[in-house]
C-alpha cells in the first residue's frame, strides 16, 4: 500500500490539538525537574469535591458498573432537564437530552449528525481550537467569520448576515468564550437568532463556561429566546468546568427531538453510554447545588482581577477584560513575534507555558489561563513581564 493512502483523507488535514499538546509538553518538562509555570491549563485547578467522588465510589461498590441507556440514565437526564429549566429557561424533556463523554464529544456528535459533506459551518474567530477540526473530520467546510477587537471579538448580526450563503448549515457560538472570555448579551443573541431563523441556520451553542461568569453578568441561552430558535439550536453543556470534573468525561446536549434521536443512534454505534460510574458522580454534582461552583467562580474572579492588574502595566500587551471562563487572550503583536515564536521563547527562556493564538485563529495573540494558584500567577506574570522588557 502506498504510504499516502494509509491514512484516511478526512484526517490528513487535521492538526493535533494545540491546547492538549502544550499541556502534555508542560507535564513532560515538569517530570524532568524544570520549574515550569503553566498558564496553559484548560481546566480548573481545584479538586473534584468529595461528595461527588463519594457518589462514584459507592456506584462502584454497589455494582453500578454495567452498560446504561446509551444517552445516559433516566435519573441523570431528569436532573439535566431540571437544570436546563432552572438555569436556562429551556424545556428539554429527558428524551431531548443525550449525555456523552464530555462536551467535546457532544459537539462532535452534533456536527456529525447535522452535516452532509461540504455543508458549511460558520465559526467566529477567535474560536476554540477543536471546532474547525471537528467540522473537517465531519467532511464539512469551516467558514471563518472575522470579528474585531472593537466589537470585543463578538460576531455581530452584520458579520453573520454577510457570511450567509446557500451552503451554510450551522453557526457555532460559544459564550462565555474560550479563548476571549467575552459573554454575549441577550440583545446580541437575539439579533443573531433573528438571522438564523430567517435563514434557517442551525446553532450549536457551546455553554460549557456558563457558570464561570464575573461582575454579576448573566448568561443567556440562545435557544430560550423563542420557539423558532429553540427548534434550530443544540445547546451544549457539561460538568467539566463547573464542577472541576474534566477527567470524568461527562458532557451533554439538549435539542430538537429528531436531532437528538439521530445523535443517540450515532452514539449507540460509537461509544455507547458515558461511563456508568461518572454518571452517578454527575447525578451527585447536579443534586448537590451550586455552592462549589459559586465558590470557584468567585475565586476565578479574584484571579482575573489580579492578572488584569498586572497586565495593565505591561505596555507590549493588549487584551479584552474577560467576563467569563478563565482565560485572558493577549495581543502580542507589539513584540513583532508570531504566537508560536512568542510561546516558544517564553517556554525556553522563562519556563512559562501559554497557548499560542494560532490554534484559535489569531496568530498575534497568546492565551493565558488563570486556572493557577495565586503564587503561580505572581511568579508567571513576573516572568512574562521580564520577558517583555527585552522588547523595550
Ligand atoms: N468547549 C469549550 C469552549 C472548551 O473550552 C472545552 C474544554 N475542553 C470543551 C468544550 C470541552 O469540554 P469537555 O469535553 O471537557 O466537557
Ligand atoms: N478546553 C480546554 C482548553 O481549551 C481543554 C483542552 C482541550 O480539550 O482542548 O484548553
Amino acid at each position: 500500500m502506498r504510504i499516502d493512502t494509509r491514512i484516511a483523507e478526512r484526517l490528513k488535514k487535521i492538526h493535533p490539538s494545540s491546547t492538549l499538546s502544550v499541556t502534555s509538553k508542560v507535564k513532560q518538562l515538569k517530570s524532568e525537574g524544570y520549574d515550569v509555570i503553566s498558564f496553559a491549563a484548560g481546566e480548573p485547578d481545584f479538586d473534584t469535591p468529595d461528595f461527588i467522588k463519594d457518589a462514584a465510589i459507592s456506584a462502584i461498590r454497589s455494582g453500578f458498573t454495567k452498560y446504561t441507556q446509551t444517552s445516559g440514565t433516566l435519573e441523570l437526564k431528569k436532573l439535566i432537564s431540571n437544570k436546563f429549566k432552572k438555569d436556562n429557561f429551556l424545556n428539554y424533556s429527558p428524551d431531548q437530552i443525550c449525555v456523552s463523554c464530555g462536551a467535546k464529544h457532544s459537539i462532535f456528535n452534533a456536527l456529525l449528525s447535522l452535516l452532509n459533506a461540504k455543508d458549511e459551518v460558520l465559526i467566529p474567530v477567535p474560536y476554540w481550537v477543536s471546532y474547525p477540526e471537528m467540522v473537517n473530520i465531519c467532511e464539512g467546510t469551516a467558514r471563518f467569520v472575522k470579528t474585531s477587537y472593537k466589537d470585543n471579538f463578538k460576531i455581530t448580526a452584520q458579520d453573520l448576515e454577510k457570511h450567509i450563503t446557500p451552503g451554510v448549515k450551522a453557526l457555532i457560538i460559544n459564550s462565555p468564550s474560550n479563548p476571549t472570555g467575552v459573554v454575549y448579551t441577550k440583545d446580541e443573541l437575539q439579533d443573531l437568532a433573528d438571522i438564523c431563523v430567517k435563514k434557517n441556520i442551525f446553532v450549536i451553542s457551546d455553554e460549557i463556561y456558563e457558570k464561570l461568569i464575573y461582575d454579576n453578568l448573566k448568561h443567556f441561552s440562545i435557544a430560550s429566546l423563542n420557539k423558532d430558535i429553540y427548534n434550530l439550536t443544540i445547546t451544549i453543556n457539561g460538568l467539566s468546568k463547573s464542577y472541576s470534573m474534566t477527567g470524568w468525561r461527562i458532557g451533554y446536549l439538549g435539542g430538537p427531538q429528531d436531532i437528538v434521536e439521530a445523535i443517540c443512534k450515532l452514539q449507540d454505534h460509537s461509544t455507547s453510554n458515558p461511563t456508568s460510574i461518572a454518571q452517578k458522580a454527575a447525578e451527585a454534582a447536579l443534586n448537590g447545588g451550586d455552592d462549589f461552583t459559586r465558590n470557584i467562580a468567585s475565586e476565578f474572579q479574584k484571579r482575573r482581577d489580579y492578572c488584569i492588574s498586572r497586565l495593565k502595566v505591561m505596555k507590549k500587551i493588549n487584551y479584552i477584560v474577560p467576563q467569563g471562563a478563565f482565560y485572558v487572550f493577549c495581543d502580542i503583536s507589539k513584540t513583532g513575534l508570531d504566537s508560536k515564536s512568542a510561546s516558544y521563547e517564553l517556554l525556553n527562556e522563562k519556563y512559562l507555558a501559554l497557548i499560542p493564538g494560532e490554534g484559535f485563529g489569531k496568530d498575534d495573540y497568546v492565551r493565558i489561563s488563570f486556572a493557577a494558584s495565586q503564587e503561580q500567577l505572581e511568579k508567571g506574570l513576573d516572568r512574562l513581564e521580564s520577558w517583555l522588557n527585552k522588547f523595550g
